[in-house]
């Protein structure tokens, strides 16, 4: 094991620690692959299943597996040919089995942070899809909720304006500017710091760099 992969699997034990104590279930694949292979195994057979915008769940392969078994019930608003089909497939999302994202940030002591230019990740998130499946990268990983506040706000939101070319401060500068604009994608912070519904909440942790 090599010293990174060594800090790894420590930073993942402590997390998984943290986070079953927060009622969320969390597993660590040190590999995208082992990742990907968790994750499927995770949702049953007989699922309706859908997903926030998340480029580590594309990235990592999940959503043209899951558009590859045939034994699931798949909503992907991509397939939407209206912004009134987009609203429905988002309401659809919260009466879905599976709900799949990322995250934007997660603290050591395992409050998972996300911001929202919508709302409508977080809303799922929150309550509706019956099991909420995190696939996080550990470059994810910071040391305190404040800190992940910050890398959320200083390092995915300015990258996600600029992905989505959303017209932002920190599209300008790649820094927040804790703006008010009427498109800022982060006009909803939320922290998910206990699961009410134990076992609603997986986590599986990734030890390679995923997503902003
Ligand atoms: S508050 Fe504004 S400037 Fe800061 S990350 Fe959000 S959208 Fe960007």
């Amino acid at each position: 094991m090599t010293p990174i992969e060594q800090r790894n699997q420590l930073i993942a034990e402590k997390l998984i620690k943290n986070l079953k104590r927060r009622h969320i279930q969390a597993f660590y694949c040190p590999t995208a692959d082992e990742a990907l292979a968790q994750v499927m195994s995770l949702i049953e057979a007989g699922s309706t299943i859908t997903w926030g915008g998340s480029m580590t769940i594309r990235d990592l392969g999940i959503t043209r597996a899951v558009k590859d078994r045939n034994d699931l019930n798949v909503i992907d608003r991509e397939d939407a040919t209206s912004p009134e089909e987009v609203r429905e497939m988002y309401l659809k999302a919260f009466s879905a089995d599976v709900y799949l994202t990322s995250a934007n940030a997660i603290s050591e002591d395992g409050v998972i942070v996300n911001v929202d230019g919508n709302g409508n990740r977080v809303a799922a998130i929150t309550w509706g899809p019956k099991k909420v499946i995190f696939v996080v990268g550990l470059n994810k990983v910071a040391p305190t909720v404040e800190a992940a506040l910050a890398r959320a706000r200083g390092i995915a939101s300015p990258t996600n304006a600029m992905r989505f070319d959303i017209q932002t401060p920190c599209h300008i500068d790649g820094a927040c500017h804790n703006c008010n604009s009427a498109d800022s994608i982060c006009s909803y912070v939320h922290f998910l710091r206990n699961s009410r519904q134990s076992g609603r909440h997986v986590v599986v942790l990734v030890g390679e760099n995923l997503g902003y």
